[in-house]
């Protein structure tokens, strides 16, 4: 897991950008994304959605417009001296049901709604996931990747559907908004203006301030990472021993709030300016109103309209306001949304280049590995961790890497295993080039065991047939693969033998030894049969020394025609090698046989006396 703790400290929160358009239109960036989400998730469902939507759209004004109805037939009633009973109630039992159809228009909204959320919530995570197959290594290595990734996953179920529901609200209440205004607009145009101008402010400042904050989020994203990263350390299971020994808990926690205060001290001003304009500008909507209800209640005294024109006009007018108020707080909360779209896209948008080779047998068939000339630089550095590497392992042939930590040794390694290409040169297996290899057929030539192998909270038969994923649940070809890693003895004294659960997340899960995990490990690469490129990386520093020599003698009975690469700090193991290559800072210092290099009297043979001193 990449480390948060390189994140950069920023300096100071970024200005409140000017009012442009861009800003205001950056809050519907990417509802189209959105909407095109939820159609290919369940078109049928968003058609209801959107036909719903628009319903609940148009239905006050008609309820407003029956509404003045009533208004104007019980006045003509009176005036009619009680005929005309009738038209007052069937405006009455009108207005009734379509008040009805509106309460059933909204339950629909949020039945629909919420089968949505679960259906979209899976997709975008399997869309997350499917993503995460194709990666490469080095995203995961990369911190702010990584840290997308994890933003992308932890929300997925919610920000989507959240925004589709704003960007739908906002239609239905622009909707309403102008069925209002068109109502408005018998009365006077200019009404009709005063009701948009009256909003307008509230709205761009919202805007304004959505973007701000939009913004204000995105330069803290290191800061919310160290965060998030303490909270791992502070309170997950694999820390917890270091955690509690090394007494780092209160240090790490007022790292912790101190990042806290940092990005609270930036909210509270963007909150407050955020209140006191939306206050002031809310004002300018209330004055309106009531300026607008005088001068409707003016007219209505001069009788240029009728009582039931009064009260529709004013409701109108009120209303109105209602949906200005309602989009304002939606288009207030879609910066939250759409920070979240931004990433989650941003994500899966990261190119993957197609693994690209097609090759399935070299020209070469017997001439095992080559390197010509390899240098490794990891992205984002810029020393070489691997520099000029030349070197040749034939089939039935064990090689051995010898150097000391950070000399070049699992590069050299996860470049064989096309995990990351070199930078330079190129690496041959049977005379084609890596490069163009089938990703297929590589893999299955190939059985590695990294020195930080996976521990599956699986039951200990998954955890050795994840080796063949075809053989995943092939009890036999696990007990093989176990019996030729040494791992059969102690995985038939677990309770449930093969079906023991490992690790401590799931119930009855035991925990293994290092050594014995290791094991569990080793046996994972024996599973792949086929594989004649078995690469063993540190597998048995956690074993004992019986137990190591024991498996290094099994593995190499093993490589009659299998090439063996083996990283190992333990002599007695490396000097059975055929070649031992010596890295330093990631260039070839020496190699040859045992014999070879002790007579060369370079760093392996200093090395060798070192340890052999050791032990006499
Ligand atoms: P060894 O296996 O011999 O201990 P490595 O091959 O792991 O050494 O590391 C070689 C060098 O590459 C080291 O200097 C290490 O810091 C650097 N390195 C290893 N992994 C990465 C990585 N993912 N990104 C950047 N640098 C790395």
């Amino acid at each position: 897991m990449p480390i948060a703790a390189s994140a950069r400290r920023p300096s100071a929160p970024p200005p409140p950008e000017g009012l442009t358009l861009r800003a205001f239109l950056g809050v519907f960036r990417y509802s189209r994304h959105a909407v095109e989400l939820v159609w290919s998730t369940n078109w049928k469902l968003t058609s209801a959605f959107a036909a719903l939507t628009l319903l609940a759209g148009v239905l006050p004004v008609s309820v407003t417009y029956a509404a003045g109805r009533v208004v104007d037939a019980v006045v003509a009633a009176i005036r009619a001296r009680g005929s005309g009973v009738h038209a007052v109630l069937e405006w009455v039992i009108l207005e009734g049901v379509l008040v009805a159809a509106l309460a059933a228009t909204q339950r629909g909204l949020a039945l629909a709604r919420s089968l949505l959320r679960v259906q979209l919530g899976q997709r975008v995570n399997e869309m997350i996931l499917r993503k995460a197959v194709t990666l490469e290594l080095r995203h995961f290595e990369d911190s702010e990747f990584y840290d997308k990734l994890t933003r992308a996953r932890r929300e997925a179920s919610t920000r989507p559907v959240s925004l589709v529901t704003r960007t739908f609200g906002l239609a239905q209440n622009g909707i309403s908004l102008i069925s209002f205004a068109v109502m408005l607009a018998a009365f006077s145009p200019w009404a009709v203006l005063a009701l948009l101008l009256a909003g307008l402010p509230a709205f761009i400042a919202e805007a304004k301030f959505s973007g701000d904050a939009f913004r204000l989020f995105r330069w803290r994203s290191p800061e919310t990472r160290m965060q998030t990263y303490l909270e791992t350390v502070l309170a997950r299971e694999d820390y917890a021993k270091e955690v509690k020994l090394y007494g780092l808990g209160p240090r790490l926690l007022e790292r912790y709030r101190d990042i806290y205060r940092r990005l609270y001290r930036a909210d509270r001003a963007l909150t407050l300016r955020r209140g006191v304009w939306g206050f002031l500008l809310g004002l300018v909507a209330t004055v309106t109103l009531y300026a607008a209800y005088a001068w409707i209640a003016l007219s209505a005294v001069r009788r240029v309209i009728t009582l039931g024109h009064m009260t529709m006009y004013v409701s109108a007018f009120r209303q109105g306001q209602t949906d200005v108020s309602a989009m304002l707080s939606a288009v207030g909360g879609m910066y939250e949304d759409n920070l979240y779209l931004s990433t989650l896209y941003e994500y899966l948008d990261t190119y993957v280049p197609p693994p690209p080779g097609t090759v399935r047998a070299g020209p070469q068939p017997n001439d095992g590995i080559r390197f010509e000339d390899v240098s490794f630089v990891y992205p984002g550095t810029d020393t070489p961790a691997l520099e000029h590497i030349t070197l040749h392992l034939r089939p039935g042939s064990t090689l051995a890497l010898v150097g000391e930590n950070g000399s070049g040794k699992t590069t050299l390694i996860k470049l064989l295993t096309r995990l990351y290409a070199p930078s330079s040169g190129r690496i041959l297996l049977d005379g084609a080039d890596l490069a163009d290899w089938d990703e297929q057929r590589l893999r299955e030539r190939i059985g590695v065991i990294f020195q930080d192998f996976a521990r599956y909270q699986m039951p200990v038969g998954h955890n050795i047939g994840a080796g063949d994923e075809r053989a995943f649940d092939e009890e036999a070809r696990w007990r093989e693969a176990a019996v030729k890693a040494r791992a059969s003895e102690f995985i038939e004294t677990l309770p449930a033998g093969y079906h023991t659960q490992l690790g401590k997340w799931f119930q009855d899960g035991r925990e293994l030894s290092g050594g014995q995990w290791q094991k569990v490990a080793l046996s994972r690469a024996l599973m792949r049969t086929s594989a004649d490129v078995l690469v063993l990386d540190e597998p048995t520093a956690a074993m004992d020394a019986q137990a190591e020599a024991e498996v290094f003698e099994h593995v190499r009975q093993l490589g009659r025609e299998r090439m063996i690469i083996l990283i190992s700090h333990r002599f007695s193991t490396v000097r059975t090698a055929e070649r031992i290559v010596v890295l330093e800072r990631g260039r070839i210092l020496e190699q040859g046989s045992h014999e070879e290099l002790l007579r060369a009297d370079g760093l392996y043979a200093r090395l060798f006396d070192l340890q052999a001193r050791g032990y006499r």
